[in-house]
């Protein structure tokens, strides 16, 4: 896997300690279950542009600046803005900074300050190209305007507006939005030229949800039979992604549970070897442990 650089930040806010993401923590396209579309069009979208931007030049064709992706929590929206970035680096255009900002920690108290966070963001993209701006839970930076909401989020929404009209001199700079309340998102924001891409995460259908336990089972020794897995995609209707997650790493602690019943009884220690946890149904499962 390529791998994302000293570059890719992911700091949860202006003020708060940005870290380097460890370059094993990185996920691309192949971490991604289920979502094969999506992940086509992004491809069309966003790498494209990248790798053949003389095409584009050529015939004055505009890639989009923003893709906005909305749709329940744990479907994957965060993932797979991730997954983008090192997906892009994989293809070798150059190594892209990964900014990632909660919508609402880009706000701050002060007046003004949270319009000068931003245009620091936009700045900082921009002097790092290609790179790919992520504000998770856009709705909190960029609700509707009315005459209820405060002047503080008008003006930054304003300021947003403008930023991304920008880009338009800066190719190489990609926002992406992600929402789960695509209805309390400022509509000036997904007119043509802003967020010009909008992707729903649905909750994953059968054959994504056995995708998507494939991805988090994969990596194991002993694999859950082909079987099991379509039984367990079956089984798990209205999961989202992060539940079949979770049901993974829970089948696993069940599993040595099971296994090694004492585990948990105070002051003893034991060597669990990894090779000897089998994940079965009924086990992690149907009646659990
Ligand atoms: P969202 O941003 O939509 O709320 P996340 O992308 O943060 O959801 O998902 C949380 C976790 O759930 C991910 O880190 C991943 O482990 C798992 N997950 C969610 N969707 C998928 C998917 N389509 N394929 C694989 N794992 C997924």
């Amino acid at each position: 896997m390529s791998l994302l650089n000293k570059n890719l930040e992911n700091g949860a806010g202006p003020r708060s300690l940005r870290k380097t993401k460890s370059t094993k923590d990185v996920a691309d396209f192949s971490k991604v279950g289920g979502l094969n579309n999506h992940l086509k069009t992004l491809r069309e979208v966003i790498i494209f542009p990248l790798l053949h931007g003389n095409v584009f030049s050529h015939f004055r064709i505009k890639a989009p600046r923003g893709v906005l992706f909305y749709g329940p929590p744990g479907t994957g929206k965060t993932l797979v803005a991730g997954a983008l970035a090192a997906e892009i680096n994989r293809e070798g255009i150059g190594k892209v900074s990964f900014f990632q900002r909660k919508g609402a920690d880009i706000l701050d108290k002060w007046v003004g300050e949270s319009e000068k966070n931003l245009r620091n963001l936009f700045d900082k993209a921009t002097k790092n190209r290609p790179a790919i701006i992520f504000f998770d839970e856009l709705d909190g930076l960029a609700p509707i305007r009315s005459e209820k909401n405060d002047h503080i989020h008008s003006s930054v929404v304003a300021t947003l507006l403008a930023l991304m009209d920008g880009l338009d001199n800066k190719p190489g700079v990609i926002v992406i939005g992600a929402t789960n309340r695509i209805e309390a998102i400022d509509p000036a924001l997904r007119r043509p030229g802003r967020f010009d891409k909008e992707l729903y995460f649905p909750l994953p259908g059968v054959e994504a949800r056995k995708e998507i336990i494939q991805v988090h089972t994969n990596m194991w020794k002993n694999k859950p039979s082909p079987k099991f897995v379509v039984q367990l995609s079956e089984l798990t209707a209205g999961f989202c992604g992060s539940d079949i997650q979770a049901l993974c790493s829970e089948a696993v602690l069940c599993c040595m549970r099971r296994l090694y019943p004492r585990i948990e009884s105070k002051g003893f220690k034991v060597k669990i070897e990894a090779d000897t946890l089998k994940v079965c149904i009924l086990s992690s499962f149907l009646i659990g442990d």
